[in-house]
């Protein structure tokens, strides 16, 4: 008999109150693990939306609008460390409902730690302008909220994802919809109560779980909305974007990516075979970062396809909370998709160089597949362009620095690059030639980074978040021009 979770899972968060949604409907919440059901959710709607909307605008116009910027951070601030005390349960969570290792868990626990720190620490440091005008005026810029904003958020990192979006969006003083995926919402439920343990005022944070194509559309429909944020795939942000332009509400989309790792002859190798590991298999390869094609210089290609095969073969894939290499993947759904990649790649011929096992005592009802590794691919193949979303990681050979470059930018995608070599002159040349909106020479984040900006070009998606540049983001700038004579 499974341990009873520490709150009821059903009910939406409105206005500081949990109850059921308007429908009294509930959807299943799957453990990917064995496949059991773990939980029920709600089902919330456009009823439940609306009233979420309202909420928000009530606590703009009400106590959350009211608090200073300071106060805000303080807020923001407490949350964090509240985070910090509960790092084990929300892991524990976590592992239950998105199939994810512990130790993978505590570190999403303590990035939203630090992103709830960041961000407290940020709120007041926002500044405007001063700007050198006609003789007579004094002309000035300050940064106001959208007002209520949006957050659609999926099943790969709720923790982290949450923890970047809300937590910026509520430090320049906005109010949040949020909508977490209906595969994994456990640890943003767990959020909304420490939100309120803390004290942040009823209607700031509303949390409506439900399906995509109901809360979630209701939520990029609703004229009360003034800016989205969403991350997931390409398809439905396109449909959040097309959305929102009926409301003219700017939009940010974090959406995937087949991000390189680009090895030349010179590199450590040493220092960077963890590195393109650990990039491929973190959270097993669900990470919209994940350093998915690995593009090695030809004179060392079968010594790195040897070692990275060596490790590949110790990998061990098994229930999340046995805490192994992998967890699950998490749906029957994604089992699938990861599974056809797998069967292309064996019909085309392609070299399967390694896989990693599944632990025999996995439980049968378990979603999981095999760490893979592809070496020798095409760099047209659909395993080396498209996003599988599962631990699959191709091995590409390239020729000299522009044919890396070439194949690197060769996709629809651009979210992330690694670089490795011990050239600075290369490095700094190809961090300008990749098109991508973040790159790392010599190391390789997988999305992590509280303080980095983050966010795609093409098929990636726009706008930034993380760092700084969020708060951005989750802000309009006004700027005001005094004739004082
Ligand atoms: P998805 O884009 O369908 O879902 C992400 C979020 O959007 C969820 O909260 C979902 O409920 C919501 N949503 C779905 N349809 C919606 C709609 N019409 N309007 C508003 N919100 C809607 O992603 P998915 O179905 O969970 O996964 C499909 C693929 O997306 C994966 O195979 C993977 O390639 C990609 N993906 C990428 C990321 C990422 O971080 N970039 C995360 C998850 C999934």
């Amino acid at each position: 008999m499974a341990e009873p979770l520490p709150f009821p899972a059903h009910e939406v968060l409105i206005d500081g109150r949990w109850r059921d949604s308007a429908s009294g409907e509930r959807l299943p919440l799957l453990n990917p693990s064995d496949g059991s059901v773990l939980a029920e959710i709600a089902r919330g709607d456009a009823a439940d939306i609306d009233a979420a909307v309202a909420a928000a605008q009530g606590a703009l116009d009400g106590d959350w609008g009211r608090l200073n910027a300071a106060e805000r951070g303080r807020l923001l601030m407490a949350m964090g460390r509240a985070v910090l005390t509960q790092v084990d349960q929300l892991a524990h969570l976590e592992a239950l409902d998105v199939g994810k290792p512990l130790k993978q868990g505590r570190a999403d626990a303590v990035a939203l730690a630090r992103y709830l720190e960041f961000y407290g620490g940020a709120a007041d440091k926002v500044m405007g302008e001063t700007i050198p005008y006609l003789n007579g005026y004094t002309a000035l810029t300050w940064r106001e909220p959208h007002g209520v904003t949006g957050h659609i958020v999926p099943w790969n990192y709720p923790m982290q994802i949450i923890g970047r979006s809300v937590g910026a969006a509520l430090a320049m003083g906005n109010a949040c919809v949020l909508k977490p995926a209906e595969e994994a919402c456990l640890t943003a439920l767990a959020l909304g109560r420490i939100a309120q343990q803390c004290g942040l005022p009823a209607g700031a944070l509303n949390i409506v779980p439900g399906l995509g194509e109901e809360a979630g559309a209701a939520l990029t429909a609703h004229a009360g909305v003034k800016h989205l944020s969403f991350t997931g795939s390409v398809a439905t942000g396109r449909r959040v974007q097309a959305a929102a332009a009926q409301n003219t509400v700017p939009v940010t989309l974090e959406l995937g990516g087949k991000s390189p790792q680009l090895v030349f002859a010179d590199a450590d190798l040493d220092a960077a075979l963890p590195y393109l590991v650990n990039a491929g298999i973190q959270n097993a390869g669900q990470t919209c970062s994940a350093g998915s094609r690995i593009l090695v210089e030809r004179a060392r290609f079968d010594e790195v396809v040897e070692r990275l095969a060596h490790r590949y073969r110790t990998l061990r894939v098994g229930p999340a909370l046995a805490d192994l290499d992998l967890g699950p993947l998490i749906s029957k759904r994604q089992h699938g998709i990861v599974s056809r990649y797998l069967d292309l790649a064996r019909e085309s011929g392609l070299p399967i160089a390694a896989q990693g096992a599944i632990a025999a005592d996995a439980p049968p009802g378990g979603f999981y597949v095999q760490p893979t590794l592809v070496a020798g691919v095409p760099a047209a193949h659909a395993l080396a362009q498209e996003e599988i979303f599962g631990p699959v990681t191709v091995v590409i050979a390239f020729g000299d620095e522009a044919d890396a470059v070439r194949i690197a930018n060769g996709t629809p995608y651009g979210l992330v690059a690694g670089v490795w070599t011990r050239d600075g002159s290369r490095a700094l040349r190809l961090a300008r030639a990749l098109k991508c909106g973040q790159v790392f020479v010599n190391n390789y984040g997988a999305g992590g980074g509280v303080e980095l900006p983050f966010g795609g070009v093409g098929a990636s998606g726009h706008g930034r978040e993380k760092g700084f540049e969020a708060l951005y983001g989750f802000s309009a700038l006004k700027t005001v021009a005094i004739l004082h004579g």
